[in-house]
């Protein structure tokens, strides 16, 4: 058996229960964030395994921010190949979403059952991490020597943004346009797609200031809430119907994802919460926002049509006044339609599935962002085990054989990406 690709996909074989058994420690592991719980652990877990299958292991510690106290981050890279050229790094993060309710099996126990491996993060995405380690392994222990150097990384903060994750490797120069040339992230897409990018963000609040006076006299103040009530209902009938008929070509699943659109994540006003109430009028009423916008359309016009609605709110009556507050921006991000990298993986999910592999867009961000928008890296996608709609979910699950497949897939791709050199 000389193929070296018969020669790899033997090795992920041989490896099978090990990968299951990894994925299931990590599982074990609650990295929960926030707050952010066990990260050194399961960096340390995931870097002692790089370091068992030959690669050599750094560990980067971003500096603590207030909010991290007690919960301190770190992040892990092995590097397999050294110098040599292209550089191909597989990164996944560990952090998981809080379990919440509704499970029937032990979030954190990383229970198998009928083929199933069960757990928060399982799909999302320690499933992945495991793909990635061994996926690189098992060209290691096929003992082919790539012309390549491959990179796994575990890294944090995923769901939070990422940013002492791959955006603090990335503003470090750790991941860097003139040193990685590609970058796959093992996200749950499923084993035949591959993801080619995200919708864009823009979080805003709009924060609606009123005048109090007392409840029993409402005519002597300005109500918040009624005001920002009044921006609710502009949002509803003008602009969220027109944002409905934008759709992109970006193959966004699932297809209602194609649109533009905006939901409120969040409102309050007056008293909400307050223990003890008073009869007050609202002197003020906060709502969040949640804008997805498409590459089709711009960042500063996304802006620029809240500015415009609220002005109209505003002037349609005397006594209404709203703030507008930036929270977060982030451009949508596609892969070249042309990247070595989809035609690999189109290629390596035939061979090993025997089915032609479907190209999604995700409609939510994910750390494609910073590889693509720090890093300056354009040659990324997603790929990897679990299917989408787990995520997050009770009982989250990812299927064994997935796991199998989709290691399979991603090292017959760092092979031909990069080259066997023996
Ligand atoms: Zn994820």
């Amino acid at each position: 058996m000389t193929d070296p690709r018969s020669r790899v996909l033997a090795c992920v074989d041989d490896a099978a229960d090990e990968i299951v058994d990894f994925a299931a420690r990590l599982i074990r592991l609650p990295t929960v964030n926030p707050p952010g719980a066990h990260y050194a652990e399961c960096a340390d877990l995931i870097g002692s395994q790089l370091t068992e299958l030959g690669f050599a292991v750094e560990f980067d510690e971003p500096e603590p921010l207030a909010e991290h106290a007690g919960h301190p981050r770190r992040n892990v890279v092995g590097v397999l190949g050294g110098a040599r050229r292209p550089v191909i790094h597989l990164n996944g993060h560990f952090d998981v979403v809080p379990p919440g309710a509704g499970w029937t099996v032990e979030p954190f126990g990383g229970l198998v059952r009928d083929g199933r491996l069960y757990g928060r993060g399982s799909a999302d995405m320690k499933a992945g991490i495991a793909a990635a380690v061994f996926a690189a392994g098992a060209i290691r222990r096929a003992d082919l020597r790539l012309a390549a150097t491959v990179e796994v990384s575990g890294t944090v903060d995923e769901e939070s943004g990422g940013l002492a994750g791959v955006g603090h490797l990335a503003r470090a120069g750790r991941i860097a346009a003139d040193r990685t040339d590609y970058f796959i992230i093992p996200e749950p897409f499923g084993p035949t797609r591959i993801c080619v990018g995200h919708r864009g963000v823009y979080w805003f609040k709009v924060a609606a200031l009123g005048r109090t006076a007392h409840g029993s006299m409402p005519f002597l103040g300005a109500n918040a809430v009624d005001h920002l009530s009044a921006f609710l209902e502009a949002v509803r009938r003008d602009l969220a119907p027109v944002l409905a008929t934008r759709r992109t070509a970006m193959p966004v699943v699932p297809d209602a994802a194609r649109a533009a659109s905006i939901n409120v994540n969040a409102i309050v006003g007056g008293q909400a919460g307050e223990s003890s109430q008073t009869p007050c009028v609202a002197d003020r009423c906060e709502a969040i926002f949640d804008r997805r916008f498409l590459e089709e359309e711009d960042a500063a016009q996304v802006r620029q049509e809240i500015v415009d609605l609220l002005a109209r709110t505003e002037a349609a009556d005397r006594a209404r006044r709203y703030e507008l507050s930036d929270l977060m921006t982030v451009r949508p991000v596609r892969t070249p339609p042309d990247s070595p990298l989809i035609g690999a993986l189109e290629r390596s999910i035939d061979h090993v599935l025997g089915q032609p592999a479907h190209q999604v867009a995700s409609p939510g961000t994910y750390d494609h962002k910073h590889v693509a928008g720090i890093a300056g890296v354009p040659h990324c996608v997603a790929y990897g085990p679990g299917i989408l709609e787990q995520a997050h979910q009770p009982d989250e699950w990812c299927a064994v054989e997935d796991l199998i497949a989709a290691t399979k897939v991603l090292a017959l791709t760092v092979l031909e990406l990069g080259g066997s050199a023996r």
